[in-house]
């Protein structure tokens, strides 16, 4: 924020260059509207008996209305052993801290097409570990290890919001016109539908 010193605000119009220029760079949630409002929820182990062998359990302003305004959330993920993946996907609203409290995952994200373009960051992360997904970008979780994994996630918006690439892609309802998808993954269109046929698993 360019207040104090070269923030003269002599003229409207300079106000306004600078109301703007805050609006650009504002990325969080507006303050708060109010001081607090008491709410509690448990959040238990997640059944990851399903086809991505993952489940979030959210702990967001919908499960918790003390939230309201406070632009943080969270959420505690489990993974089965052997392979529990939560797939990938994006937060729009949010930036997420991952703190792994059992198992082993291997977690990556990319970063944008103009961003280094399309760099692929990944780490093996242990209890104790901590690992930031930056807002919109498309990351994931995969368990490595024998056992189950468990992290819990900070992210910084009381609506975090989350898109399952896959879901979204191949399963929207009604599907997305298969001359899209054959044109923007260069496959024929046999492959399309087979992948618009799978039941899309939502773990969230
Ligand atoms: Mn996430």
């Amino acid at each position: 924020m360019m207040k104090g010193a070269h923030f003269p605000a002599t003229t409207a119009a300079f106000a306004l260059l600078a109301l703007a220029t805050f609006h650009l760079v504002s990325a969080s949630d507006p303050s708060s509207l109010q001081d607090f409002c008491v709410a509690l929820k448990n959040t238990d182990a997640g059944n990851t008996s399903n086809a991505v062998g993952s489940k979030v359990t959210p702990a967001n302003v919908e499960q918790i209305a003390g939230l309201n305004t406070l632009g943080i959330s969270l959420a505690r993920i489990d993974y089965a052993p052997n392979g529990g993946l939560n797939p990938p996907h994006t937060h729009p609203r949010a930036s997420e801290f991952l703190v792994v409290m059992e198992g082993t995952l291997y977690v990556g994200f990319v970063t944008s097409n103009s961003d280094n373009g399309n760099k692929l960051f990944t780490k093996v992360l242990y209890p104790g570990d901590v690992f930031v997904f930056p807002v919109g970008l498309i990351h994931f979780q995969f368990n490595i290890g024998k056992v189950n994994a468990v992290a819990i996630a900070g992210l910084s918006s009381q609506n975090p919001g989350v898109i399952t690439i896959a879901n979204a892609v191949f399963g929207s309802k009604p599907p997305i016109k298969l001359d899209v998808l054959t044109k923007a993954f260069q496959v024929e269109s046999n492959v399309v539908e087979y992948l618009q046929n799978q039941f899309w698993y939502d773990n969230n």
